[in-house]
């Protein structure tokens, strides 16, 4: 039987500072196959942060396993990319060259480079602005040039970390519909997204699946199958059946 994509084995976090035990993240489980969308939610400071570095490899678990296609994750592995809340784009180069930077550090030859930059820069609307520096952009511009930067290397897994919230709501709302669109699309990649953000309902607007946790140590409360039909109508008492059933989870 294949392994799964990604399999997130009892992973426990401690911090230690004078010799004392800060127990961030306690016996995090869970497991992601292609084609799944699932959101980790949470309070702010349960760990979200914490376990998504930990997935991607930035950090070591303090004990457990994190395994890609059956193999412990490596911060090096190019089938896993990364958006981030803060965009962190490079302010001295074009969306082009930020576009293309992990495509390079690939070794990917420059006309390729430039092929999938500008198949992506499309992808996510922002065509004509190729040229462009990351001051001349609005916030909800840099988002998707974070964006396609992390879709270019075609990975097999997105992950992002409250990639919206740090946008203004009606921008927020646009790039969730836009991620949804991409992500219909089932020959662009990537093959599963994982993403943590502190709100609930953008859980439920998103995901398939929604692993809750609950703070002081970060662990988990619930694993739900959101099987709401998308696209998700936030008005509709099913909806918000959801969300009061995950926030009487947290709280
Ligand atoms: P979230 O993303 O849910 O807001 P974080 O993962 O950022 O939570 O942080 C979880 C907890 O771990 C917080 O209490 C934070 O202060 C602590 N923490 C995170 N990184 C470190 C670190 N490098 N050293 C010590 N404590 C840390």
């Amino acid at each position: 039987m294949e392994a799964p994509l990604l399999e997130v084995k009892d992973v426990t976090k401690s911090y230690f500072e004078n010799g004392k035990e800060f127990k961030v993240l306690d016996l995090i489980r869970f497991e992601l196959a292609e084609r799944d969308f699932v959101c980790v939610v949470g309070p702010s400071g349960c760990g979200k942060s914490t376990l998504l570095r930990i997935i991607v490899g930035l950090e070591p678990p303090t004990s457990g396993q994190v395994l890609f296609e059956g193999s412990p994750i490596r911060a090096d592995n190019p089938q896993v990319a990364m958006v981030f809340q803060s965009f962190a784009l490079f302010p001295w180069l074009t969306v082009t060259q930020n576009v293309e930077l992990g495509l390079e550090a690939q070794g990917i030859s420059p006309e390729d480079r430039h092929g999938r930059a500008r198949k992506f820069i499309d992808a996510v609307g922002l065509t004509g602005f190729e040229n462009a520096f990351p001051r001349e952009l609005s916030g909800g511009m840099k988002q998707r040039v974070g964006l396609a930067r992390a879709l270019a290397i075609e990975p097999l897994l997105l992950c992002m970390d409250e990639p919206f919230s740090s946008l203004d709501p009606l921008t927020a709302q646009n790039l969730r519909d836009e991620i949804l669109q991409l992500w219909a699309n089932p020959d662009l990649p990537p093959k599963a997204v994982l993403m943590v953000t502190h709100s609930i309902e953008e859980a439920v607007y998103l995901a398939d699946r929604v692993i809750v946790l609950s703070s002081r140590p970060g662990h988990m409360v619930a694993e739900l199958e959101i099987d709401l039909p998308r696209p998700r109508n936030r008005k509709e008492p099913e909806f918000y059946g959801w969300i009061d059933e995950i926030y009487s989870l947290i709280v």
